[in-house]
């Protein structure tokens, strides 16, 4: 494979020329209304960067179609001219997913906002795009249902970036993931043609192309159209508050729970670090000398919660935790989980920048991952808060830091890379939740083989020949793990030395 011809997108810093850029907002004015093409840089400049605010980029230009057949223009016309194009949704994303491609267009969702339809007798809703997750449990409530995965941004995302990112929530230990959940997809190729996958009939034939969509992080097309599976809302659920000592037993005891047989709706941890943080910001009532709280959800009849929560108690005495409360009342529940929802702004109140991770680890291994934090905590001079979707073994390392300390965010990135290694060293994975995107790019390369990584590649180039979908982003080039390689082993410094700093 020449690498050069392969991935001439791959550099998502470059400039166009003034000639194209000309041209694509002409060919693209013709396309969209009044007002929904922005090119002027105090226009674009709000669609810089993501949630990942470490890694900005202007856009060419900033489509904002209302309708899919100004979908299949726009990406028709940008295969033609050569153009890259970044689908965005609620620009939420913490990996720099939806960071735009600087010879390229955002192609933003924000218009698809409706919901098309509510089946509750199916248990289904069918909506666009830029739906907010949120909205959708809202729209359904008045039927007793709603839509199960819940990431803490939900007043935020979008569904499309829910389906992109494969997006997990508080309740998806139980519930499953955005691809448990969503039924069928409708999306728009590079070429501008119309693809259904999946379906809201039980069984679906041919390949599981569905699956092959949800994850793929805006790189094989864009989603105009979702079908969501919905629930009915059980009937009651309640939070059990656990303290322990020391993180070790915390961490073995989300395994002994799952080993126990139970499945609770939720099963999240913070260390003392985060505890800390949090209890100022949002009187959560957590115990700040405890270090490491366990929240465990049970949801169901009052009979099944009542039976759940006691075999939950029992296992965490068994673990050895020194406290325990069950919440009372809905408003007691919700506040018991106000503190695990707010840990990001809260990170954000005790230092100036932090860097959030997200990567796996089997369950198992949660004790000593911990334990292998702290270390790194001394070894890099920078704090890090620990939460986790403990149940799924999904860990947000918190890193604090100070981007106007010179030094500082190198470090805390050297930081994020070591953890994500370590979680593949013992067995899990470089993302949870939160996708690749061009933070973890470089991380891929210790997951996966330059054989696995031409898979991708291969698939890639299946929807996308001229690989114009969020180029540079997910998938690492052959040539770019050689430089991390190299990189990695003499200097261990500066992982995106192409992309712009603070
Ligand atoms: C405070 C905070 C808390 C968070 N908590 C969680 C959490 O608990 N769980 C979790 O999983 N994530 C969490 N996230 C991350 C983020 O909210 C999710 O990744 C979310 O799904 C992104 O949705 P979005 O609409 O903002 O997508 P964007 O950021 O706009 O885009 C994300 C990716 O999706 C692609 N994309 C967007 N729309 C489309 C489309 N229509 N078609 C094709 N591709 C598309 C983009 O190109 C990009 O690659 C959190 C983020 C923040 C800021």
């Amino acid at each position: 494979m020449n690498a050069a011809v392969e991935h001439r997108h791959a550099d998502v810093t470059a400039s166009p020329s003034p000639a194209l850029r000309a041209r694509v907002i002409e060919r693209l004015a013709a396309i969209l209304p009044t007002g929904s093409l922005l090119y002027r840089v105090e226009d674009t400049r709000p669609f810089e960067c993501d949630g990942l605010s470490a890694f900005r980029q202007l856009p060419m230009a900033v489509a904002l179609p209302e309708n899919e057949s100004q979908v299949c223009e726009i990406l028709r016309t940008c295969r033609e001219l050569d153009v890259p194009v970044v689908a965005r949704g609620a620009g939420t994303s913490l990996s720099g997913g939806s960071m735009p491609h600087g010879s390229g267009i955002v192609l933003s969702l924000a218009k698809f906002n409706r919901i098309l339809e509510v089946d509750a007798m199916a248990r289904i809703a069918r909506v666009q795009p830029g739906v907010r997750n949120l909205a959708v449990s809202e729209a359904v409530a008045p039927h007793g249902l709603y839509y199960a995965p819940d990431p803490s941004s939900q007043i935020a995302c979008s569904i499309g970036g829910n389906v992109a990112e494969n997006s997990g929530g508080v309740h998806c230990l139980k519930y499953g993931l955005t691809c448990h959940n969503v039924l069928r997809v409708r999306l728009v190729t590079i070429d501008g043609e119309i693809l259904e996958f999946g379906s809201e009939a039980p069984e679906v034939p041919g390949l599981d192309l569905l699956s092959l969509i949800i994850g793929s992080e805006g790189m094989l097309g864009v989603v105009t159209e979702v079908s969501l599976r919905l629930l009915p809302k059980p009937e009651l659920a309640r939070a059990v508050l656990a303290y322990f000592d020391a993180v070790e037993p915390a961490g073995d005891a989300v395994a002994a729970i799952i080993a126990a047989g139970i499945i609770p709706a939720g099963m999240e941890m913070m260390d003392q670090k985060a505890v800390r943080a949090v209890e100022p910001f949002v009187q959560a009532g957590y115990d700040l000398d405890a270090q490491a709280v366990l929240i465990v959800e049970s949801d169901g009849t009052p009979e099944e919660v009542d039976e759940e929560i006691a075999r939950i108690e029992a296992v965490l005495r068994d673990c050895g935790c020194t406290a325990i409360r069950v919440s009372e009342s809905e408003e007691e529940r919700l506040r018991f989980w106000s503190g695990r929802k707010n840990a990001f702004p809260a990170a954000g109140r005790v230092s100036p920048d932090y860097y959030c991770m997200d990567g796996t680890i089997p369950r198992r291994t949660l004790g000593r991952m911990l334990k292998a934090i702290e270390a790194m905590e001394e070894k890099y001079g920078l704090r890090c808060m620990n939460v986790f979707h403990a149940g799924d073994g999904n860990l947000h390392p918190l890193i604090l830091f100070d981007a106007n300390e010179p030094g500082q965010w190198d470090r805390a990135d050297r930081f994020g890379a070591e953890i994500l290694e370590t979680c593949v060293e013992y067995g899990g994975t470089i993302t949870g939740e939160h996708g690749v995107g061009i933070e973890k790019i470089n991380s891929m390369c210790v997951q996966f083989s330059p054989a696995e990584r031409e898979a991708f590649f291969a698939l890639k180039r299946a929807f996308d020949p001229q690989e114009l979908l969020n180029p540079g982003k997910a998938i690492p080039t052959l040539a770019r793990c050689a430089e991390y390689g190299r990189m990695h082993v003499h200097a261990g410094q500066v992982r995106f030395p192409e992309l712009p700093r603070f």
